[in-house]
């Protein structure tokens, strides 16, 4: 049996490796399955499809949508739905809209406690990707105001004026809408101490069909709660590494290692088969 990894970033959103470099690096780790689930863009999906078919590496349609249930963010990943989707290429585009309405709002926060950065020069540095806190915490870094990422974020983008910007990211019932539409599962991505158990109970019935219980962030005790709470609820059970591919990121160092079985993406992809074949009924 193969080993999948359904949560990873390339350079389409805040990874540092271009979709096609992270096949690369997903093959010399001996995986079988990927899913590339970039911050509220699929573009590095669709540009690593050519090489993984070529590859031999099987991926998963993935995405990790930033939404919004009472008040908090809520990363929730989608799976398996119809990449040509419109209802889903269109809640992207609101998303990314959304990303750029916050990132606004970010330098509008920093420039105010003195720092000079502007908004143009973080999405140059973004070079076309939708843009997220880490692109500002490169050039928190270039201009000198941040030693490394984990400092930028620590110094300056978890400040509480920044967490409390009003964003126009989906909330949960569109979200799971739309993906279900689209003949795709969700799954809330790393719960970890994020939410009470009620909570995440109360998320998942808005209409969640996973939870992601394999993650860097979940050590074996945190990963068995979550597995025999998949269980118990018939929920299916999804975990990868969040690789960002930057020599900076804590979860790096898991590609190849904190890994999900194959049968768990085969549970996944008859959901979506079957979701599928109802929305043709
Ligand atoms: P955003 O999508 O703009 O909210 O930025 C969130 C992303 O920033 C996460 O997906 C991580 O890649 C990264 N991130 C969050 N917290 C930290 C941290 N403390 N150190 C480094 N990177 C972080
Ligand atoms: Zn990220
Ligand atoms: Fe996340
Ligand atoms: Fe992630």
């Amino acid at each position: 049996m193969g080993r999948a990894d359904l949560h990873t970033h390339t350079s389409a959103s805040d990874g540092e490796l271009t979709a096609k470099e992270l096949l690369d690096k997903v093959k010399s780790k001996g995986l079988s399955t990927l899913s590339i689930t970039d911050h509220d863009t699929i573009d590095g999906y669709i540009d690593a499809l050519d090489k993984s078919e070529k590859m031999g590496i099987e991926l998963i349609p993935g995405v990790e949508l930033s939404t919004i249930w009472k008040n908090r963010e809520v990363h929730l990943l989608a799976y398996g739905f119809d990449p040509e989707s419109a209802s889903l290429r269109n809640l992207l585009l609101r998303q990314k809209r959304a990303r750029k309405l916050r990132m606004r709002e970010i330098v509008h926060v920093l420039n105010k406690k003195g720092l000079e950065v502007d908004y143009d020069e973080i999405t140059a540095y973004a070079r076309g990707a939708n843009i997220g806190r880490p692109h500002a915490a490169a050039v928190l870094i270039k201009k000198g105001y941040a030693a490394n990422v984990a400092d930028a974020f620590i110094r300056y983008l978890s400040m509480d004026e920044i967490l409390k910007i009003n964003t126009e990211y989906t909330d949960i019932e569109s979200a799971v809408r739309i993906v279900k539409e689209s003949g795709g599962v969700l799954s809330v991505a790393h719960p970890g101490p994020l939410y009470s158990t009620d909570e995440l109970k109360e998320m998942i019935l808005a209409g969640i069909d996973g939870i992601e219980c394999i993650h860097p962030s979940h050590n074996f005790n945190v990963q068995k709660v979550f597995t025999e709470m998949a269980k118990s609820m018939n929920l299916l059970i999804t975990g990868g590494s969040d690789f960002h591919g930057s020599p900076k990121s804590d979860y790096d160092p898991y590609l190849g290692v904190v890994t999900l079985g194959t049968q768990h993406v085969e549970a996944l992809k008859r959901t979506c088969n079957n979701r599928k074949a109802l929305l043709k009924d």
